[in-house]
């Protein structure tokens, strides 16, 4: 069995700029689940290192908000050629801490950069509005950081996720505190090293890892006005409800159910390609992974083909591990619930063993045709590299099967017709629509956000959204002069 070399420290909290263990003592193995090693351990942080961490966050305050944004926004861009500097380390540890390919991470953490080159952009973003409202009277409109917030993430992009986050936050003025997810703690350990190497005051940005003790405990913060959450529609509903049952705001990005509607005038190799790896990419734990083909129409052999390009991605050389050895006995048992309810597969990922990896928790790519959809496999996230067709007979059917969906995060449709797909763009219940495009993820500076259970608030989580969730609007009206024509207001 192959070993790692990489044995990680402690990973521990970082707190006022400095890294300490937590004071609680339940602690977690941090598992690589390439191999199944154990590569770091974590603590599982309670209600004492919150509080300490809120402190930090509070003291570092004043000073960082007060600073103007084209000074802070200096930060970032130091850590952006940071970033690019260490990219291929970054990349390691994502791939160690996570399971995805190498080609994978590099991809996430250019998706980082990309996140940071947008906070560079805030005083563009930011000049102000100003008018005159009435002769010698003016009125402007600033957007004020909110004070101390958090950023709440999940395991599939250890890196990428929190620069959702991260930049926009701090370039906006506010000190956060991070919980990454207690499975792929390790990359937040480095965000922090170099976000205090490119100048970052101490206290601005901290780290408390836990599970939902901690999670819990920051939904309930006195001190914290924000909260926002990524991970599955089960605890984004628990976040949301509760964050704002305190009164603060939130965004709670949840989970996905993407459908690929499949038109019999497709494109057949484009299509193929693209439907293949958007439903195995990152081993299928995306949230805007395809998860369901809808194929209108006579699809024989469009499903060939992309049984074909399935058959092309190798576990352990394309396609990385799944995060866990619960999420592999999960993800299998979807697909053989499915067989036992008749549907055809027609790739078989599961019992797959990489040599050399043999305690690696794989899934090999799958195909499963003949879905209806009533089945569990048509209906839940299976958040596993697993493509459920199901067939329909017109694009109506197609569109009524997408819009029955809990879900919302995003829809697609192969076609040459343009008809067709601007009726998929104006029909499908989904925030991101792809033409096309097996993984419509909008780039900076468009917004990444689902609708209906994918995602609860007001606010996308990136983009131009972001700053408006992370920033209060402050309008100040000016008068100097007493000449100035006075109204009802003076
Ligand atoms: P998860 O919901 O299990 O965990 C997310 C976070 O919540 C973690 O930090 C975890 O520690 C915490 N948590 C777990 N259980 C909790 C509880 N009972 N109470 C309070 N907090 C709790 O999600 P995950 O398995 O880490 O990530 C995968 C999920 O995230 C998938 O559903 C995926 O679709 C979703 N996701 C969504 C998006 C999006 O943009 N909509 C992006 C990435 C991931």
């Amino acid at each position: 069995m192959a070993t790692l070399t990489t044995r990680y420290p402690e990973t521990k909290n970082y707190i006022a700029g400095k890294f300490v263990s937590g004071q609680s003592l339940r602690t977690m193995d941090v598992i690589t689940p390439l191999t199944g090693e154990v590569i770091s351990t974590v603590t599982l942080s309670g209600q004492a290192d919150l509080d300490a961490a809120v402190e930090a966050a509070k003291a570092a305050y004043p000073a960082w908000s007060a600073m103007p944004v084209k000074e802070r926004v200096q930060v970032f861009f130091r850590y952006k050629t940071l970033l690019e500097r260490e990219l291929t380390d970054l990349a390691r540890l994502v791939s160690e801490e996570n399971g995805k390919t190498m080609d994978e991470a590099r991809a996430e953490v250019e998706k980082s950069i990309e996140l940071t080159e947008f906070a560079c952009s805030m005083p563009q973003l930011l000049s102000g509005e100003l008018l005159e409202v009435s002769k010698g009277v003016e009125c402007r409109i600033e957007h004020k950081p909110l004070g101390v917030v958090a950023s709440i993430a999940p395991f599939n992009f250890p890196h990428m996720v929190p620069h959702w986050t991260i930049p926009n936050a701090l370039a906006l003025g506010n000190c956060m505190i991070l919980k990454p997810s207690e499975q792929v703690p390790v990359s937040s350990v480095r965000i922090a090293e170099m976000l205090k190497e490119a100048g970052l005051p101490d206290g601005v940005f901290n780290v408390v890892n836990g599970d939902r003790e901690i999670v819990e405990a920051i939904c309930d913060h006195p001190d914290i006005q924000a909260v926002s959450f990524v991970g599955s529609t089960k605890i984004a509903k628990v976040v949301y409800r509760r964050a704002t049952s305190n009164l603060k705001r939130c965004t709670a990005l949840g989970g996905a159910k993407n459908h690929l509607i499949v038109m019999p005038d497709a494109h057949p190799e484009m299509t193929a390609t693209n439907v293949a790896a958007s439903m195995s990419g990152c081993a299928g734990q995306r949230c805007m992974a395809a998860s369901a083909m809808v194929a209108v129409g006579q699809m024989d052999e469009m499903v060939s083909k992309i049984c074909d390009e399935a058959r092309k991605i190798v576990p352990g050389k394309n396609l990385g591990s799944v995060i866990s050895k619960a999420a592999k006995e999960r993800i299998e048992k979807y697909i053989t619930e499915a067989e036992n309810a008749g549907a055809k597969v027609l790739v078989d990922g599961r019992n797959c063993v990489v040599e050399g990896f043999e305690s690696g928790y794989y899934v090999g790519p799958t195909v499963i045709d003949y879905v209806t959809p009533d089945m569990a496999i048509a209906r839940e996230e299976v958040f596993g590299p697993v493509l459920a067709i199901i067939r329909a007979k017109n694009l109506d059917e197609a569109i009524h099967i997408e819009n029955n969906s809990n879900y919302g995060n995003a829809a697609s449709v192969f076609t040459q017709s343009g008809g067709v797909a601007r009726q998929v763009m104006e029909r499908a219940s989904a925030g991101m629509i792809g033409i096309n495009v097996g993984v419509p993820v909008p780039r900076e500076p468009f917004s990444f956000g689902g609708w209906n259970e994918s995602k609860f608030g007001v606010n996308d989580i990136t983009g131009k959204s972001s700053i408006e969730f992370w920033t209060q609007l402050k309008k100040t009206t000016v008068k100097w002069n007493p000449e100035s024509r006075t109204n009802w207001m003076s």
